[in-house]
């Protein structure tokens, strides 16, 4: 019989013991489509190769329970970030604090009182469950919290300044990535852009010069994502509320990645706190849930009730609206900075940020006792120094010192295992610099560790 009649019909396929294994335990279009799948890429081979004899049985077998595996697979999975990118937008930025899973827990398996006032038996908010905890760590009159920071500019935008001009220093004029833009957001709050001053230098003067009977806010922006060297002059958020109080005019900050700790004192950047801006007098603040703040996506607005009462009534507030899982995460992370070194020593973000060079080259010499232990000697593991960056459009240009694992393997080229590192079943990440593969290991979390043991076991 000619080989190509001899592959073996899916009726057949289905039928045997290691299929039928299979069949038991997932759903029947599943498998038959990885039947399908791996029979037709077997004729492939077979019209390409013309081998003399089709592969066993038990390889069939296998290729299936493989294609069955890779189908039923979840899309998104956990990955190791070995990139030393501490807020990586691109792997979720922010992982939660382990100290806060029974609460995430609890809520997303039950009912909860999300709006329900359980003291007064009615309707309640959903934005009740962190305003006072907000307004007890920034100091501010009031807070209300959203989907992600890009929705809390668009919400705050439109709430004080529809149809009205908003003043902004050209410098401030920024691209935060993924198509958030400063004018485009202002386009859509249907609040009029009116830019001051150059790009480099912008005074009070510009600020002055541009009021006029359309002026409804003065908008400051961080500009998280790039640092201005030379000459250079910005008006602070203290001197533009203090021009905002002359005109009557309110004044908001988008922060970007705010911080509630100051970490400038730790040695990691030079922000100002969100409190610093709360005491500065600024009227609406806003900023990031998963950025420094360490917590889930979020767009976090706090400031003075007369700003922020509006807001909890604007139509756009409820397609912003966040949801009660991101709220319990929310409400657990805040909860961790009533004490300062709770939250330093359990948000992931916070210890990553600020862990010590001599405690990385620890955790560098326990990985690589450990790797080496289960690894076999073709896997050549060493310690080397470099530079993690902070990510998340926060601090631009600040680098933190810290400690590369590198990993090579002889007939593996760096490349080779950059690429079945990330296409693993517990997808690693890590970088190609001077020719070697590196993992950092400030963003490899103490869990990830065994992860890692089998990602590159089984590239051995
Ligand atoms: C990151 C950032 C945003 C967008 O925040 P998301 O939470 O990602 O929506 C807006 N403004 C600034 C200054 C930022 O840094």
């Amino acid at each position: 019989m000619p080989i190509l009649k001899r592959i073996p019909k899916v009726d057949k396929v289905l039928e045997w013991a290691g299929v039928q294994v299979l069949l038991r335990a997932h759903p029947r279009p599943v498998v038959l489509k990885a039947v399908r799948t791996v029979l037709e890429s077997l004729r492939r081979d077979v019209v390409r190769e013309m081998p003399s004899a089709l592969p066993p049985e038990e390889v069939i077998a296998a290729r299936i329970e493989a294609a069955v595996e890779q189908g039923t697979a979840p899309s998104l999975k956990r990955v190791v970030n070995g990139t030393g990118v501490v807020i990586h937008t691109n792997l979720g930025r922010s992982p939660l604090p382990e100290k806060i899973r029974a609460q995430l827990d609890s809520i997303a398996y039950g009912y909860s009182n999300l709006e329900f006032d359980l003291a007064a038996g009615e309707r309640g908010s959903r934005y009740s469950h962190v305003e006072e905890l907000l307004c007890e760590l920034t100091g501010a009159e009031a807070a209300l919290v959203v989907n992600n920071n890009a929705a809390a500019v668009l919400l705050a935008l439109a709430s004080m300044a529809h149809g009205r001009e908003v003043v902004v220093s050209r410098g401030e004029l920024v691209e935060i990535g993924g198509s958030f833009r400063i004018p485009d957001i202002m386009g859509q709050s249907g609040a009029l852009l009116r830019e001051v001053g150059a790009t480099n230098r912008t005074h009070a003067a510009d600020y002055r010069a541009a009021v006029t009977g359309e002026t409804a806010l003065f908008l400051k922006v961080h500009a998280s994502n790039f640092a201005m060297t030379g000459f250079t002059a910005e008006v602070t958020a203290p001197r533009l509320v203090e021009l905002g109080r002359e005109y009557g005019l309110p004044v908001m900050a988008d922060v970007g990645s705010g911080n509630l700790i100051d970490l400038a004192r730790l040695g990691v950047g030079n922000e100002q706190t969100i409190q610093d801006f709360v005491r500065a007098g600024v009227d609406v603040v806003t900023f990031s849930g998963d950025k420094l703040l360490g917590g889930p996506q979020a767009g976090l607005i706090v400031g003075r009730k007369a700003c922020i009462e509006p807001m909890k009534k604007h139509p756009l507030l409820r397609a912003f609206r966040i949801d009660k899982l991101t709220l319990a995460a929310l409400e657990g992370t805040l909860a961790l900075y009533r004490d300062e070194r709770l939250a330093l020593a359990s948000i992931p973000t916070l210890r990553m940020l600020t862990v010590s060079p001599a405690e990385l080259s620890e955790k560098g010499k326990r990985v690589v006792r450990l790797l080496r232990r289960n690894l076999s000697s073709s896997v050549e593991i060493a310690l080397v120094k470099g530079a993690s960056q902070v990510g998340g459009g926060a601090l631009p240009g600040q680098e933190l010192p810290t400690v590369l694992l590198s990993i090579r393997m002889a007939g593996v080229s760096p490349q080779e295992m950059e690429v079945r590192l990330r296409t693993g079943s517990v997808p690693v990440v890590g970088r190609i610099a001077r020719g070697e593969f590196l993992l950092d290991l400030r963003t490899i979390l103490d869990a990830d560790v065994p992860l890692l043991v089998e990602a590159l076991k089984a590239l051995a």
